[in-house]
């Protein structure tokens, strides 16, 4: 079996989290195992040339623990990708629509200097609205952004599509 597959057997499935029919991918049992962790963050690390990378940029809340550990891993700068109101310095934000219900993301103006190449990092991938949105607001601050690193992708839901429709080329590690 593909080597990933020792990851895949620590996420949990909650049926009807957070609403009803939807069967919610928990990657809290995986964080509590530090080896699994570890692998999960080294995995990730092994696909990206840090030759190519000026930042990391995260998506709140799950999305900050794997680009924390890739920023550590790759000694590279962490951008962090907030939801609404939670930035002390002025902000620039998208609104987007969720698998259920809609939210938004903020980042701080001026945390990308125009040309940077920046990865989106989040824990898991499903319609891409949410990722699609942080390409948005990163490209309308002048980033380039071409790859984006997930532990989970939900291919069914069609995020795969969408991301490499607007030129960025998804990865992850489990599906
Ligand atoms: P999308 O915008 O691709 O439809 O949904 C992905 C976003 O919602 C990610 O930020 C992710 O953290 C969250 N999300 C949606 N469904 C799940 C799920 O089943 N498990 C986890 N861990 N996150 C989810």
């Amino acid at each position: 079996p593909p080597r990933n597959d020792d990851l895949k057997a620590l996420i949990r499935t909650v049926p009807d989290y957070p609403i009803a029919g939807i069967m919610f991918r928990d990657v809290s049992t995986l964080l509590l195992d530090g080896h699994a962790f570890r692998e999960t963050i080294d995995r990730l690390a092994s696909s990206l040339d840090p030759a190519d990378i000026d930042l990391i940029a995260g998506i709140e809340a799950r999305g900050f623990i794997v680009a924390a550990g890739l920023s550590y891993a790759l000694g590279k700068g962490k951008l962090m990708l907030r939801k609404q109101g939670k930035l002390p310095g002025p902000a620039v934000g998208i609104d987007y629509a969720l698998e259920y219900g809609s939210d938004r993301i903020e980042m701080h103006l001026g945390a990308v200097k125009p040309g940077q190449r920046i990865i989106l990092v989040d824990d898991l991938l499903a319609t891409g609205g949410t990722a699609l949105a942080a390409v948005a607001l990163l490209r309308g601050q002048g980033a380039i952004v071409e790859q984006a690193l997930f532990v989970v992708d939900l291919p069914e839901l069609g995020g795969g599509q969408r991301l490499r429709a607007e030129g960025v080329t998804p990865a992850s590690l489990v599906t």
